[in-house]
């Protein structure tokens, strides 16, 4: 018999999960704020709960996915969590998760935090390359193991409950980098007789080629030696930055804004005198922490 569960949020990402575990044999016992949102998973097959705190003492493996920290406090008020299960996959920032664990394990419960790296329509998708990144009790995330396997792959990143978020928003953030860099590439080529259908597999070719620098970043970071292999020194980066890169962006009537930022940590990286690295030294400027702690 499948391990049944509780689903607080029924919106985008809540719904998703719902109908996978329900696919999966799972019974399944959802609660919504706005109770119609939850109307069409109970013709397939969920129990409806009137209240959250009647959600929650209806099974031990309770599932949050709400809007925000805020909500999930707000929903679970009068819950009687103790003896619980608490599994939160609602998006927040690693004190949240943090301060969120204590909270749930001063009433009785176990918990651990989640960060979703997928979209609805991913989920109950073998194969879409979904995945669930968890951390905090690791004898919740073990016995619970199979079960949270079924709407996405799952990643145990550690026992601080806030290494979810941390390891969620990390992937996130170096994704805004990369559509900075989409948006200012495209604003450049925009309005030039270039078939942007024939630019696009160019742009994504060249960032697939440049993401493979990540383990050498990362390698670098462990060292502490920026300098070793380095292919295009900092020195040649930032002439061809400022020289290239950000006339280009005037000749074309580009915005500097969202190359600017960068530019000018390279540039103060070169003035402290690291022209022979490669940009991993950003890192240092934008923690201001030397590289060997
Ligand atoms: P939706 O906006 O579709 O749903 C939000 C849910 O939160 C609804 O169930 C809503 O209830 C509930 N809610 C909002 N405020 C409160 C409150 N004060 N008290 C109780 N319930 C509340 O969002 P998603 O389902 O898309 O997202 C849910 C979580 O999943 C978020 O944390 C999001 O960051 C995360 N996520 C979403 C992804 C996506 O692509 N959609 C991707 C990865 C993570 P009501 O119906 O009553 O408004």
């Amino acid at each position: 018999p499948r391990t049944p569960l509780t689903l607080l949020g029924t919106g985008a990402m809540g719904t998703a999960l719902a109908r996978a575990w329900l696919a999966a044999g799972h019974p399944v016992t959802v609660w919504n704020r706005t109770a119609a949102r939850a109307e069409a998973l109970a013709a397939e097959g969920a129990a409806v709960a009137a209240t959250a705190a009647e959600a929650v003492a209806a099974n031990r493996l309770v599932v949050a996915c709400l809007l925000d920290d805020a909500s999930l406090g707000e929903a679970l008020e009068d819950a009687g969590l103790s003896g619980r299960d608490l599994v939160n996959l609602t998006t927040g920032t690693p004190a949240e998760g943090r301060t969120r664990a204590a909270w749930a394990e001063a009433r009785g419960a176990r918990f651990v935090d989640a960060g979703i790296m997928a979209v609805p329509p991913m989920i109950g998708q073998p194969g879409s390359g979904a995945y669930v990144f968890y951390s905090g009790s690791s004898e919740l995330f073990e016995e619970h193991r199979d079960t949270l396997a079924v709407p996405a792959d799952t990643r145990f990143v550690g026992t601080d409950p806030g290494f979810a978020a941390l390891h969620d928003v990390a992937l996130l953030s170096g994704m805004y980098g990369m559509f900075a860099g989409i948006s200012h590439a495209f604003a450049l080529v925009r309005g030039e007789d270039i078939p942007l259908n024939e630019f696009a597999p160019l742009l994504e070719g060249w960032l697939h080629a440049m993401a493979a620098s990540v383990p050498q970043t990362a390698e670098r970071l462990s060292t502490g030696d920026y300098t070793t292999g380095v292919v295009s020194n900092l020195a040649m980066q930032v002439q061809a930055g400022q020289r290239t890169l950000l006339r280009t962006a005037d000749e074309q009537g580009v915005s500097r804004e969202l190359l600017e930022p960068v530019m000018r940590l390279m540039r103060r990286r070169l003035d402290d005198g690291h022209g022979d690295e490669d940009t991993t030294g950003l890192v240092d400027l934008l923690t201001a922490r030397p590289a060997t702690t």
